[in-house]
């Protein structure tokens, strides 16, 4: 038997990792970007436990591009880099400084974003050559200032350079077909895209502003992100209207939100998050991915499927989580133990949030109900647990517009509406206009009728008959309705066989789709506009058509 190591050389791994490891080339700016982050956290770090005693200064991340020179220059002030370093974390790939560091640092560090140690070779896919300038934050003790530089060959140099404040800059000599990035107003979007929230304060340039029709730079940065946002901070230290404005700031066209649930755990793992349900205008409105995924303040992603249940991605807001992995593919990321975790909780507090709004609440609740209802609906069609819970909560609604929980209004409907077989039967209309003249006459008979004109109501009923025992619904205008068991004295006495007789062949000669008649008198009016007769469907033919409607 023969044991070995299999060979990994740069030749051949480098191109690959240039082309393969991420799929946008945009996303060099947010890896640049978060090591310069990283950078400045672990300086704090290093502050508070007394091995860094200088003075940490202003700590702005600065992005800078120089159209002529075809270069974008990432800049930061955090503990830089001594030539040992950069040939033990950048001259060796998927080598990374943050696991060194979080092992040392494990009570003290600032959140740290990388570490895969692979971050930094994407630089290489907009740039044809990477120089990195940087003094280690002891060169007092007597570091040097090194410049580092590499054309994307494995080939690299190293050589001491002059550079008198701590920190890093990171040069990048942009490709000629990457040219787009030179734009400010692309790197501005990309910038407030994965940027936005992080830690530490980053600049792209300086604001400018217009003077006599030109725009012209002023002293003051054009600072992009905001470093405390509210999923950040404890749901005690937030008001209602910091929660509105922040749902705002991400969706400025959007109506304010129903209602939102601050997530926030720390073990099993870390998640932290602000979910909000959206007031929808149509159906039209409801879209997918809203939910904007970060790890440690860096934007991932806003394809969030897989991550949480389907019917919470037509939720809005933020989610961010360490313990989601970053650079790997969807397939792995709806395996992964944790991520199973995280759906799980994420399901579970949303079912607690609306259950004590019920609760607390349930007049509020009952207002919103119109437009939670498909959000609701929705997740308890696709998700069983979800269900479990939901059932206790979800609310029917009559048409007095009258809201009952399924408990409340088997309650209701049990003595007055059941079927020879002892079947309970739910009586619905799904349009109010049209089957008036039939909900006017079952009201009249004392009969309630459910309003469910809801675009999932017809998947709903369908689900409810299975989960609900020996339960039926029929749409108000079918034929089941005259056959429920009414209380003595209600019901109308049919009328003798000889009458039967000669009023069929009278409908049935005007109306050849009529297949069946019955005639009894009834002993009420049908409702307040007295119609002489009432023309029924059988409910399962009509089920059949709407089926097929849906399908
Ligand atoms: P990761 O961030 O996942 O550790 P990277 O490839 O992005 O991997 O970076 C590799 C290592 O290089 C980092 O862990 C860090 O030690 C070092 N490094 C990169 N950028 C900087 C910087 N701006 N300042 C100091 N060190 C840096
Ligand atoms: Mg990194």
């Amino acid at each position: 038997m023969q044991k070995g190591n299999i060979g990994v050389t740069t030749e051949n791994i480098f191109p690959i990792i240039k082309k393969f490891l991420y799929s946008d080339h945009e996303i060099f700016l947010r890896e640049l970007v978060s090591n310069a982050v990283d950078a400045t956290q672990k300086l704090k770090t290093l502050a508070a436990t007394g091995d860094f005693k200088g003075e940490l200064g202003d700590l702005t991340v600065r992005v800078k591009v120089d159209k002529e020179n075809g270069t974008i220059t990432i800049s930061d002030r955090g503990l830089g880099m001594t030539a040992e370093e950069i040939d033990k974390y950048i001259n060796q790939i998927a080598f990374s400084g943050a696991n060194d560091f979080l092992e040392k640092y494990k009570d003290d560090a600032n959140a740290i974003i990388g570490h895969f140690g692979l971050g930094f070779y994407s630089a290489f896919m907009v740039a044809k050559t990477v120089d990195i300038v940087t003094l280690s934050y002891s060169y007092k003790e007597g570091a040097k200032a090194v410049k580092w530089s590499c054309d994307g060959s494995p080939e690299f140099t190293l050589e001491e350079t002059e550079r008198s404040d701590r920190g890093t800059d990171i040069i990048l000599h942009v490709d000629e077909d990457c040219k787009e990035f030179l734009e400010e107003s692309r790197l501005q979007g990309l910038l407030t895209k994965y940027c936005h929230f992080l830690a530490v304060p980053v600049a792209f340039g300086k604001k400018k502003e217009w003077k006599d029709g030109k725009q012209v730079e002023t002293d003051e940065d054009n600072l992009i992100n905001d470093t405390c946002p509210i999923w950040t901070k404890k749901p005690s230290d937030l008001k209602e209207e910091d929660y509105k404005k922040f749902y705002r700031d991400l969706y400025p066209m959007a109506d304010e939100p129903l209602f939102w649930i601050h997530l926030n755990v720390d073990y099993p793992f870390n998640l932290t998050g602000v979910l909000y349900f959206p007031k929808i205008k149509s159906n039209i409105d409801l879209q997918r991915n809203k939910i904007q995924l970060y790890c440690n303040q860096v934007y991932v992603t806003d394809s969030v499927e897989g991550i949480v249940p389907d019917f919470l991605t037509l939720l809005h807001g933020v989610i961010d989580s360490p313990d989601i992995p970053l650079n790997v593919s969807r397939s792995y990321l709806q395996s992964d133990s944790n991520v199973k975790k995280i759906s799980t909780y994420i399901t579970k507090k949303v079912s607690d949030r609306l259950q004590s709004i019920f609760k607390n609440d349930r007049k509020e609740f009952e207002e919103k109900w119109d437009d939670l209802k498909i959000f609701i609906n929705y997740g308890m069609l696709t998700q069983e647990d979800f269900y479990e819970k939901a059932s206790k909560f979800a609310l029917f609604k009559d048409t007095d517009n009258k809201y009952y929980t399924f408990e409340e209004y088997q309650t209701l409907i049990k003595d007055n509406q059941t079927d020879k077989n002892g079947s309970l039967i739910y009586l619905y209309a799904n349009n109010l206009d049209e089957q008036y003249t039939y909900i006017d006459a079952a009201k009249n008979k004392g009969y309630n009728v459910l309003l469910m004109d809801g675009q999932l109501d017809v998947p709903m009923i369908n689900m409810l008959e299975q989960k609900f025992e020996k339960s039926h619904f029929t749409r108000v205008d079918s034929d089941i309705v005259d056959r429920l068991i009414v209380k003595e004295g209600q019901k109308g006495e049919e009328l003798p066989h000889d009458k039967q007789e000669v009023l069929s062949s009278l409908f049935k000669g005007q109306m050849p789709k009529v297949k069946k008649t019955e005639f009894h008198v009834e002993a009420h009016a049908l409702g307040e506009n007295n119609a002489p007769i009432v023309i029924t469907q059988a409910e399962y033919m009509r089920r059949m058509k709407d089926m097929a409607s849906i399908q």
